[in-house]
């Protein structure tokens, strides 16, 4: 079957097929590195993890930029608010100036990058840094000036909508209703409130034929796409709230420069919220994954619950929910390396064909874990078939169910022999004894005690088993 994703431009899911076999070029929105990435920004690379993760096992060769703002990127997304570097320059009380916003960026961009790593999102093939290409987007609107899209005001350099006729075809804007319900006094110099800074002049920044300053925030996007993956690209990725701005921005600026159509397929995530909240820094409820491993949650039991829901569907994050993630991965874990490793096996290509059919219907990921569960429960399959089963469809899923094959044990949290504290183990022999004399309620009191101390016990076929409780 082949692959169909939901393109927002048509409002459609569509066959896919890239502009040229293997190869498939996708550009993904990245983070602001003012700060630590929220668990609501990362879906947005989970997500396009996988559709990558689909290509890749179709044989594709993917060509894949994650571009780093770091500068330039206001707090609203028209030409509005607080520049959020300078917002991070000022939070952690550093000089304004360009080496010291540098420096800042890296610490998150390497912060950010050990988010993806931990959340297993393979690695794009090209990091674009925006402070790397600044020649490049001065080029573009050159180009631009040169064509006539732009005009100049006291204060940059702006697109104008009014040359290019089809803007703000994603998400189908209404440009009229935009210029009836604008304010007037945010920017008079403007000939339309839809056109967008590509050049801000100010103090801080660098030279350019328009003065000093920044390129806007949307001019990188399209020039770092344009020198990575060229003019036209096969999928864009990013979240919904860039749609109506930042996107048809870039589609403006890249199809007005080449004249050619900038993207194929557009793609976007649905928002996170937390505790039915929007995760807003000024709302105070930022949260991102330090947060969650305070809480006892691994990057991956994250991965897991982003999994079960699909990313055009705004999820809702409680603590409730991660935890019945983690235990559901937990599990999943456990049968892997306690019931089905070890045997030799091979991979049903039936229950594959059905878990690759799921994520082939735009990455249905909740249809794609259901058939990993019916393969779990399955009552005809062989432990070792089960197990390369479960393996072959982790290359999708990234859930490391592979990785765990030297140190399955360990890291599920079952405890050596030597490693149990002589109390402790005294404890377990005393309801070794009680079991063996059918005393369920002492075997039962002992539990609750060993639980007090941070133990959990299991009976098993083999005898009891003691776990560590912040594995549970
Ligand atoms: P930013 O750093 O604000 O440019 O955001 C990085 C990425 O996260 C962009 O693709 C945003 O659209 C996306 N994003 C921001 N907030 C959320 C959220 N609450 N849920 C899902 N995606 C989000
Ligand atoms: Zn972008």
């Amino acid at each position: 079957m082949p692959l169909t994703i939901y393109n927002t431009e048509t409002k459609t899911l569509e066959t896919f097929t890239p502009r040229r076999p293997p190869v498939v070029r996708i550009y993904t929105c990245g983070p602001t590195v003012y700060d630590y990435a929220h668990i609501g920004n990362l879906r947005s690379y989970v997500f396009v993890d996988i559709l990558k993760r689909v290509l890749l096992h179709q044989n594709y060769r993917v060509q894949h930029t994650i571009n780093l703002t770091d500068f330039g990127h206001l707090s609203d997304d028209g030409d509005h608010g607080e520049d959020k570097m300078l917002k991070g320059l000022q939070r952690e009380g550093l000089p304004l100036n360009l080496e010291s916003m540098r420096n800042l960026s890296d610490r998150y961009i390497t912060a950010f990058q050990e988010d993806c790593q931990a959340l297993r999102i393979l690695p794009p093939t090209t990091w674009s840094r925006a402070s790397d290409y600044v020649r490049e987007q001065i080029r573009l609107i050159k180009t631009l000036d040169l064509k006539g899209y732009t005009y100049e005001t006291s204060d940059g350099v702006y697109f104008d909508i009014a040359r290019f006729p089809t803007y703000g075809r994603l998400g189908n804007i209404d440009l009229e209703s935009i210029k009836s319900g604008a304010r007037v006094e945010v920017n008079p110099e403007k000939r339309h409130p839809a056109d967008f800074a590509v050049w801000k002049k100010g103090e801080l920044g660098w030279d350019s034929p328009w003065g000093k300053g920044f390129p806007g925030w949307h001019i990188e996007c399209s020039a770092m796409a344009i020198a990575t993956l060229g003019k036209q690209i096969d999928v864009h990725t990013g979240g919904i709230d860039h749609v109506h701005t930042h996107h048809n921005a870039e589609i403006a600026q890249s199809e007005a420069a080449t004249g050619r159509q900038f993207v194929r397929y557009w793609m976007h995530n649905a928002f996170i919220t937390f505790d039915n909240t929007k995760i807003s820094k000024s709302l105070g409820n930022t949260i991102n994954l330090r947060h969650l491993y305070d809480r006892g949650f691994s990057a991956g039991d994250y991965r897991y619950w982003l999994l079960l829901g699909h990313y055009r569907s705004p999820l809702n994050l409680t603590f409730e929910g991660l935890t019945q993630a983690k235990q559901a991965l937990y599990r999943l874990k456990r049968h892997q390396y306690e019931e089905f490793a070890g045997q030799p096996g091979v991979v049903s290509e039936n229950h594959m064909h059905r878990f690759f059919s799921a994520l082939e219907q735009d990455l249905d990921t909740p249809a794609a874990l259901a058939v990993v569960w019916s393969v779990v429960r399955e009552k005809t399959m062989t432990p070792g078939n089960k197990f390369a089963t479960l393996v072959a469809m982790d290359t999708l899923l990234g859930l490391g169910l592979q990785d765990e094959k030297q140190t399955g044990l360990q890291t599920l949290g079952v405890i050596s022999q030597a490693d149990i504290p002589t109390e402790i183990q005294d404890l377990l022999q005393a309801r070794e004894v009680a079991r063996n004399s059918q005393d369920w309620t002492e075997a039962d009191r002992l539990r609750d005690v060993l639980a007090t101390a941070g133990y959990k016990v299991e009976d098993t076929a083999s005898g009891q088993r003691l776990l560590r409780d912040d594995h549970i």
